[in-house]
């Protein structure tokens, strides 16, 4: 065996190894790569039979019958790794293809074949076909015919139109993206580009060099495949994202002109429609908001907004505004706007907040609160030295009112007395329900005796304003402790209450319905 054919053989042998390890190395994961396996498999597998056929009609093939039987089994290979190509492309690109169309390209492979598998009766295919009369075994001599016109023809078309349909999505692709879009465009070239040298007789004679370079360009579809997996997906994820998501989506070119916007948004703002696509921001906004708010400037950021929706009712959106960059460096391209309602969200976070810091009955602040903000001012009249004081008060036999008049006039009683006690507050005071029918004052800023004054005043508001209950008067009375900050050192605002509630304790065992107030805040 000549050392150039050896050298063929080894290198048609190596195209169909690299093609049998892709398919082993895919046919295992096959599904973890998802349908765009299926025509890469199919690809490399007809390229196997390709090279094999072709390395046993080299290797295995002394007389012209032998030669004829390895070029038809080479055929089933040849005739299918094209068009399995281009449905491969069509399907990376996203394209659909039904089963009518592969069955329709997939027939005229298969018109081919038998067109060559026939050929000693109509020559249709090759005109000639012999040993070399020089070369010898294996190498050949052929004519070709007007299928194997057709079939060039149609092998071309099928490599072209991968070549064009991969290189028309150059302009919208980013640098990584084109990077695979060249691999798969060179997968195509090569053989083809080889075979067009082949034909014109570039290539040393009587040798089909197209199967050696197979395998180099099925290495460029795998890496395009493994490289790009994620970008295939990732278009069609976001995709899904911008259509499905509950925020409204708006996006904006660089002038700041309406480019598209989402379902969401549409459903959230009525004043949005197709027709305003290519319109200016101010436009778009004033369509989704009103007047009022003003556009606000495209610099990135976010901003809440209440807008009014008449009635008195408003919604509250949270706008998030971000420049559209593929890089950080680069100049934006354009701004997306993300809205969300937090119309739910904001309700429930101040419900929430009336829950941790009111009273649900009356409505002024709980304990919590007091506590919390009561803290806070106790530290700064210490830190100032000045007069502090806390009335504690709790309404007398409460648990006769409940009893005589029944647990809900209780209630009222209670909100009647909170109501009374707001209408005598004086500024910076704090007031608060303690607990049951106790409430609490701060009063910073003052002393003991306007405490004592404040006390009084109140005591006898809410001694002389009886609760109507269905005409009948709920006589109500309350006793009151007050103790004021002495600034020991250490003394806390627990102390000075505690002072309170014993003082609250001695007007309770004075008889009721009276002020005391606590001497000797040091006890
Ligand atoms: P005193 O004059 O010593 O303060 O007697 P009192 O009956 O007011 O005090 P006591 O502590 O014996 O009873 C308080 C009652 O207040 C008992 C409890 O059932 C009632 N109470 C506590 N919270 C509420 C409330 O939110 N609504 C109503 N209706 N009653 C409450
Ligand atoms: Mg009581
Ligand atoms: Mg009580």
């Amino acid at each position: 065996m000549s050392s150039p054919l050896t050298a063929y053989i080894a290198l048609t042998s190596l195209s169909g190894a690299i093609n049998l390890l892709l398919f082993l190395y895919v046919f295992p994961k096959r599904k973890s790569y998802g349908s765009i396996s299926t025509f890469f498999l199919l690809g490399v597998a007809a390229k196997i039979i390709y090279c094999f056929g072709y390395a046993f009609n080299l290797a295995a093939s002394a007389t012209l019958a032998e030669m004829r039987f390895w070029n038809i089994v080479q055929y089933f290979g040849i005739l299918f790794a094209p068009p399995f190509g281009l449905l491969f492309v069509l399907q990376y690109l996203g394209f659909r293809v039904t089963r009518r169309e592969i069955a329709g390209l997939l027939a005229i492979s298969v018109a081919i074949l038998l067109s060559n598998m026939t050929n000693d009766w109509h020559h249709l295919h090759y005109r000639t076909y012999r040993v070399h009369e020089t070369l010898g075994a294996p190498f050949f001599h052929i004519e070709i015919g007007p299928t194997y016109i057709i079939m060039i023809w149609y092998l071309y078309l099928c490599m072209l139109g991968s070549i064009v349909l991969v290189l028309s999505r150059w302009r919208h692709a980013v640098p990584r993206v084109r990077r695979h879009l060249l691999a798969l465009a060179f997968a195509n070239l090569i053989p083809m580009t080889t075979n067009i040298l082949y034909l014109s007789g570039v290539t040393p004679e009587g040798i089909d060099p197209v199967p050696m370079v197979v395998g180099l360009s099925s290495v460029l579809i795998m890496w395009a495949i493994e490289s790009s997996r994620m970008l295939t997906v990732f278009p069609v994820a976001m995709d899904a994202v911008f259509y499905s998501i509950g925020d409204g989506v708006v996006v904006l070119d660089r002038s700041g002109r309406l480019v598209e916007f989402n379902e969401s948004c549409r459903r959230m703002f009525g004043g949005l429609d197709r027709s305003m696509i290519g319109q200016p921001m101010e436009r778009v906004w004033s369509a989704m908001f009103g007047p009022r708010p003003p556009a606000p400037d495209l610099g990135a950021g976010a901003q809440q907004l209440e807008v009014p929706t008449g009635e008195g009712g408003g919604r509250t959106y949270l706008v998030r505004i971000s420049p559209l960059k593929k890089h950080r460096k680069t100049a934006s391209s354009g701004t997306v706007m993300i809205i969300s309602d937090i119309t739910e969200t904001k309700r429930m976070q101040r419900q929430l907040e009336r829950h941790a810091y009111y009273d649900d009955l009356t409505g002024i602040y709980n304990r919590r609160a007091f506590l919390e903000y009561c803290e806070a001012e106790f530290e700064k009249a210490r830190e100032a030295s000045g007069p502090f004081t806390v009335i504690l008060f709790d309404i007398d036999y409460f648990k006769r009112i409940n009893d005589t008049h029944g647990h809900q006039t209780g209630d009222r009683v209670l909100v009647h007395v909170a109501g009374i006690t707001r209408r005598c507050l004086g500024e910076d005071m704090l007031l608060a329900r303690y607990g049951g029918e106790e409430f609490v004052l701060a009063l910073p800023g003052k002393g003991v005796s306007d405490g004592k004054a404040f006390a009084e005043t109140l005591r006898r508001q809410i001694e002389s304003q009886p609760l109507v209950v269905n005409g009948q008067e709920v006589a109500i009375t309350s006793s009151f402790g007050i103790a004021g900050a002495s600034w020991q050192p250490g003394e806390s605002l627990q102390h000075v209450l505690h002072c309170a509630d014993k003082a609250l304790y001695e007007a309770k065992r004075g008889g009721r319905n009276q002020v005391s107030v606590h001497d000797n805040p040091r006890e």
